[in-house]
């Protein structure tokens, strides 16, 4: 059985040596797969690039094959450029919303994404960390570096609990993105490592106990929309952190009530399509209506 990873360590080793959660992330990183900084670096960079690139095809509105999900990131983003948009959000969040849409649609869509740490949760991240990148003017080398803390957050989920919905439900999925995206968000905003892990904590505290109940069985409804949910509450759990406002559970405590949580799901709300939203009258209905288009 694996060994238990613990984020705590993570950030106690980071902040001994005094470096940023990102630049510790990528040296500890790039030893344990020996390989180069510059390589690891290079290769999240080559992951950046396909993050922006499932944005851009996210944006042009495509609907998936059921037709259940696809063109409301392209209409969020035109809805403000309407003289009378008032954003509710806040710019920022805005831009977070929508490309995180963007990402998840381009999936449903069948496009190319990062599993972020899933398909199904593959908006959060560029969601949070493009958003930041572009509003704050950041380098990307800065934003490979977030993608490293956002990787070993998600290294230490998958130790102590799971990534995968069918195991733990979306709090195992979105909730592990968003506690992915909070660490990220705060180390491109310079915050301690200390605040990255307290970030971590604080977003998957806000994701716990949330089930897996996609529609019609297809990762498109209600995924699209809770890749945006869980970017917000990345963010939020990142502004938490960057005042200095801690979890009163730590980090890895949280990720194993994660664990426990999951475990005494029923097996309606992990992944079987047959509890939540997909047990609905309209759930039930829209499969229906997608068994009937697959249809010779
Ligand atoms: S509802 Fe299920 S399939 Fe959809 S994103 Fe969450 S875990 Fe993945």
């Amino acid at each position: 059985m694996e060994q238990k990873k613990s984020l705590e360590a993570f950030v106690r080793e980071a902040e001994a040596g005094g470096r940023s959660l990102g630049a510790f992330c990528l040296a500890q990183q790039a030893l344990e797969m020996e390989c180069t900084e510059e390589s690891l670096k290079q290769a999240l960079l080559d992951r950046l690039q396909v993050m922006r690139e499932a944005i851009a095809e996210g944006m042009e509105g495509k609907r998936s094959r059921s037709g259940l999900v696809g063109g409301d990131a392209k209409k969020l983003s035109a809805a403000a450029s309407t003289p009378n948009w008032r954003s509710p959000a806040g710019a920022n969040v805005h831009l977070a919303i929508v490309y995180a849409m963007a990402v998840a649609e381009a999936n449903a869509g069948m496009g190319r994404i990062v599993a972020a740490p899933t398909a199904g949760s593959c908006g959060v991240l560029p969601g949070v960390v493009c958003s930041l990148g572009e509003m704050f003017a950041l380098p990307d080398d800065l934003l490979a570096e977030a993608l490293a803390v956002a990787g070993v957050i998600g290294l230490v989920i998958a130790s102590r609990a799971t990534l995968s919905g069918a195991e733990g439900g979306c709090q195992a999925e979105c909730g592990a993105a968003a506690a992915m995206a909070a660490g990220a968000a705060v180390n491109l905003l310079g915050g301690s490592p200390e605040m990255a892990g307290q970030a971590a904590a604080m977003a998957m505290k806000n994701m716990l106990g949330l089930v897996c109940d996609p529609v019609a069985g297809l990762v498109e409804v209600p995924c699209v929309k809770r890749n945006a949910g869980a970017a917000v509450i990345a963010l939020a759990a990142a502004e938490m952190a960057l005042a200095g406002i801690k979890s009163v559970i730590p980090a890895d405590e949280v990720f194993d009530s994660m664990r426990e949580i999951g475990n005494a799901m029923d097996c309606r709300y992990r992944e079987t399509a047959t509890g939540g939203l997909a047990a609905t009258p309209t759930g039930k209905l829209l499969w229906q209506t997608v068994k009937n288009l697959e249809m010779p």
